[in-house]
C-alpha cells in the first residue's frame, strides 16, 4: 500500500517493470524490460522469457520459436555480415594492422561488428528466413 507521501509525489514513483539486466535475445544489446513468452493454458508455465531491445520487440515470438540449430546458422550467417561491415571499415581506413588503429577506429571497428550483428539477424528474422 502507498503510503500518503508517496501519493502527493513526495517518493520516487515504483518502477513499473522489473529490472532484468540482459541481453535482447535478437541483437544482443541492452534489453528494456520487454519480456515475452507464450502462455500455455494447460501448464500455465511462462518459466521462460526472453527478453528484447526496444527496436526488436516485434521480433520476439519468432526468434522464440526458432528451433536452437536454425538460430545457431543465423547467426554465423549474421556473424559473417558484421565481420564484412567491419572489413570494409578497415579497407576504407587502408589499414590491415589492428595495432596503428587510434583508439575511435577501434572503437568504430567494433561498434560496427556488434550493430552489424544485430541488424543481419534481424534482417533475417524479419525475411524470414530459416535456413533449411
Ligand atoms: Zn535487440
Amino acid at each position: 500500500m502507498k503510503s500518503l507521501s508517496a501519493l502527493a509525489g513526495n517518493e520516487p514513483a515504483p518502477r513499473l517493470l522489473p529490472v532484468h539486466p540482459g541481453c535482447c535475445a535478437v541483437c544482443r544489446r541492452i534489453e528494456v524490460g520487454a519480456g515475452y513468452a507464450p502462455f500455455n493454458l494447460h501448464t500455465r508455465d511462462i518459466s521462460r522469457i526472453i527478453w528484447t531491445c526496444d527496436a526488436h520487440i516485434p521480433l520476439a515470438r519468432e526468434i522464440y520459436t526458432m528451433k536452437p540449430n536454425d538460430l545457431t546458422e543465423i547467426e554465423q550467417d549474421a556473424l559473417m555480415d558484421a565481420g564484412d561491415a567491419a572489413g570494409q571499415y578497415l579497407d576504407g581506413l587502408q589499414k590491415t594492422d589492428i595495432a596503428t588503429m587510434t583508439e575511435a577506429e577501434w572503437r568504430e571497428f567494433l561498434r560496427l561488428i556488434v550493430d552489424g550483428f544485430g541488424k543481419s539477424i534481424a534482417m533475417r528474422l524479419e525475411a524470414g528466413q530459416a535456413p533449411f
